[in-house]
């Protein structure tokens, strides 16, 4: 063994001792909560299939989970938006939503005239669907914006005619039982796979003509899609209620 190999064995060994005894020293940490054991979901086939919990909203089939449906068009699989809104029969409050949408392939308008629909979350809290692709607007009135609150963190838009995803975790908002707010709304927002909000506070429900302002409501309410005069299509709509897994803290 040569001098230099002895003293790297020699450190090792050193090093291997230390390490034993610093183990033997080590106290596993345990908060003390009581956990339920979380429930078993199944999840989708893919990431786009709704999991065994979810709320299918429209599959292909038909609108006959919302008010209104008849009013859009359901054609191969597809819904087409046509003369109004359309707003789920069920009321959700916190959720995670997936869904699926196509600005037209044939471009018209310009701004907020081209590809514009919406998701309403309790039928107030507007994630804009727009064709942003070479399309100047507002920024916080783009494809992804929480509208005239923020824009996206970045415009993560497929082009007009491709199939693009939301997928959209919400946290209704809390009121006092004098309609203060309690708790703000929050809103993480997945476009295509990019995160471009990341559990943004909204400063209220999302309108055209009058700044961002809360009003008290239940806590549970409809999902409204929006028309704008664009024949946007959708696909694939699921939602999920969620809450908070509880442990009982220690005493
Ligand atoms: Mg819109």
């Amino acid at each position: 063994m040569t001098g230099t190999r002895a003293a790297v064995w020699a450190t090792g060994a050193v090093a291997v001792a230390a390490s034993a005894a610093v183990a033997l020293q080590v106290k596993e940490y345990k908060s003390g909560i009581v956990w339920p054991e979380p429930k078993v979901v199944a999840p989708g086939k893919t990431d786009r299939d709704p999991p065994a919990d979810a709320v299918v909203l429209f599959d292909g089939k038909d609108l006959s989970r919302w008010d209104k449906g008849e009013n859009w068009e359901v054609k191969d699989g597809v819904a087409t938006v046509r003369k109004s809104d359309i707003t789920t029969k069920d009321a959700f409050g916190d959720c995670q939503l997936h869904l699926e949408f196509a600005t037209p392939e044939k471009v018209e308008g310009k701004g907020q005239g081209r590809g514009n629909s919406g998701v309403f979350l309790m039928g107030k809290y507007e994630v804009q669907i727009l064709d942003s692709v070479d399309n100047p607007t507002y920024f916080d009135g783009q494809a992804a914006a929480v509208y005239k609150q923020s824009p996206p963190m970045v415009n993560a838009s497929r082009g007009p005619g491709e199939w693009q995803t939301y997928d959209i975790v919400f946290t209704a908002p809390r009121f006092a039982p004098d309609g203060k707010v309690a708790k703000p709304a929050y809103v993480t927002v997945v476009h295509n796979g990019v995160v471009v909000h990341n559990h943004f506070e909204l400063l209220g429900g999302t309108f055209f003509d009058r700044p961002p302002a809360y009003e008290k409501h239940a806590e549970r309410l409809p999902i409204r899609l929006q028309n704008h005069g664009n024949p946007v299509r959708f696909r694939n709509i699921w939602v999920r209620e969620i809450a908070p897994i509880e442990g009982k803290k220690p005493q």
